[in-house]
């Protein structure tokens, strides 16, 4: 498959790499092999591109038919020692957009094309520069919302899961290797490995398999952030609370590609991990709606929640409302709070503990008190009280879901040992683990799934 695609990185690609927007500098970059002899046909200055080395600057203006377009740096990068493993001619211009897009427009006309989302990248990928995971961990250190998520980008980049998972699948195919050959030879009864040396290895990557999931969890937490949901009756205090997280915590908020969102939401940025707080509107309804349809219409925000911050008021008794609002969180992961305790308290909180069966945090929303104790509840709900996150593996879901689709063969096959089935069934398990770690590696991956993957990338990354 990786095969077939060289072809089309014959083309050569060019896109604007920098960020939209007035800039001190923009740059134009091209990848392919007619990187340098379209830099030539535009570029006039005191070196030409076609006599430069690899990592050779030379300053210039950029011409098109006569016309001066700006005045550039350009750099030159010579396969293979480039980003893309091609070619690479960069243009450092003025940032203003118009200009760039005036020498994008000249170096299209010249013969490039316009490179899709995330192409750079995806060529270094199938120059076998980068594994996926590397590409991917490019992605997400290019949307790196706090310093802790680009830290784990940073170790996604050194190849880390890909190396680790490289090691689990060439030990489960010399397993497999030798329980195979174990049954071609079956009715000789030659026995090529022990079924006890099979349960050790097993085990082994079991436990193997089991870290780097934890370790992948937590960059998944990293990159795509905890989805936090405030709920509670009206007026107990929940935009009041948000707004004083906020005002803190706030993250400025890059925009990810890829998903469309329909619900507003805010980034906190809370020890390094970002939180995703919700928007409220779909909890806080008018309290006639809330006659008729209950808790119905927040129905959806907790379910989707990672955590739930369920919120009740301790000037008042507990109520019809909040009742149903603990029957519908069942089963979520959640934080109990009791607002305003600054008013006389008239909620009991030893019958909100039996209903909750939860710890219970007072706070007051309006005065602040009690929300350091509530940011590093939420720290410790999301590390489930151990302070990771320092190891962090940068991943996706897709990654995620191969990691545990291979955790769970392995733990299969083991399974199939214990209760003494033949190699035969162990092997089955081992091939569908191996299966979920060349999807996860890419070495299986589909053209369809190739080109998602990258269109999450931005323009000339
Ligand atoms: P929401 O409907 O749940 O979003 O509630 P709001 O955040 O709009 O708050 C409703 C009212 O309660 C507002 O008048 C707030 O000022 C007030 N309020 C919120 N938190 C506190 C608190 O901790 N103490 C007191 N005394 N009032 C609060």
């Amino acid at each position: 498959m990786v095969e077939q695609k060289r072809d089309q990185d014959s083309d050569t690609i060019a896109a604007i790499a920098t960020a939209p927007g007035l800039a001190g500098i923009g740059i134009v970059r091209l990848s392919g092999p007619e990187a340098l002899r379209i830099a030539e046909t535009l570029f006039q200055g005191e070196r030409k591109p076609s006599g430069m080395k690899g990592f050779e600057a030379g300053y210039g203006w950029i011409k098109d038919g006569g016309e001066k377009l700006d005045e550039a740096i350009l750099l030159v990068m010579r396969a293979p020692k480039s980003y893309t493993r091609q070619d690479v001619a960069e243009f450092q211009c003025h940032g203003g957009p118009v200009a760039l897009r005036r020498v994008l427009e000249a170096v299209l006309r010249a013969g490039a094309r316009l490179a899709e989302p995330g192409e750079f990248t995806k060529r270094a990928f199938l120059a076998g520069r980068i594994d996926l995971a590397q590409a991917e961990a490019v992605a997400s250190l290019v949307f790196a919302q706090t310093s802790a998520s680009a830290r784990a980008a940073l170790r996604g980049l050194s190849g880390e899961l890909g190396n680790k998972i490289k090691i689990i699948r060439r030990e489960l195919m010399n397993l497999l290797a030798d329980l195979e050959a174990g049954l071609d030879f079956a009715e000789e009864e030659i026995e090529f490995v022990s079924r006890e040396r099979v349960r050790e290895h097993l085990e082994r990557n079991l436990e193997q398999m089991t870290e780097l999931c934890r370790r992948a969890q937590a960059g998944m937490i990293l990159s795509e952030g905890v989805k936090l949901v405030i709920a509670g009756k009206p007026n107990v205090g929940k935009s009041t609370l948000m707004n004083a997280l906020l005002e803190r915590d706030r993250v400025i908020v890059t925009p990810h590609p890829g998903t469309t969102r329909d619900v507003v939401e805010e980034l906190i940025n809370l020890g390094g991990v970002p939180v995703r707080l919700s928007d409220t509107a779909g909890i806080r309804d008018d309290a006639e709606e809330i006659e008729k349809e209950g808790v119905a219409k927040s129905r959806k925000a907790i379910q989707e929640a990672d955590l739930v911050l369920l919120m009740l008021d301790a000037s008042e008794p507990i109520s019809e409302y909040d009742r149903k609002l603990i029957e519908e969180i069942k089963g979520i992961k959640k934080l109990t709070l009791v607002n305003k305790i600054d008013l006389k308290k008239k909620l009991d909180l030893r019958e909100l503990g039996d209903l909750t069966g939860d710890q219970i945090l007072e706070i007051s929303a309006k005065l602040g008190t009690g929300l350091d104790d509530l940011r590093k509840r939420i720290q410790e709900m999301i590390w489930k009280g151990e302070l990771a996150g320092e190891d962090a593996l940068v991943s996706s879901a897709r990654q995620m879901e191969f990691l545990k689709q291979a955790q769970s063969q392995i733990d299969l096959a083991l399974k199939a040992l214990a209760q003494n089935l033949s190699e035969e069934f162990i092997a089955a398990e081992l091939r569908k683990a191996i299966q979920a770690l060349n999807q996860l590696s890419g070495e299986a991956l589909t053209e369809e799934m190739l080109n998602l993957i990258f269109s999450k990338f931005c323009v000339g990354k």
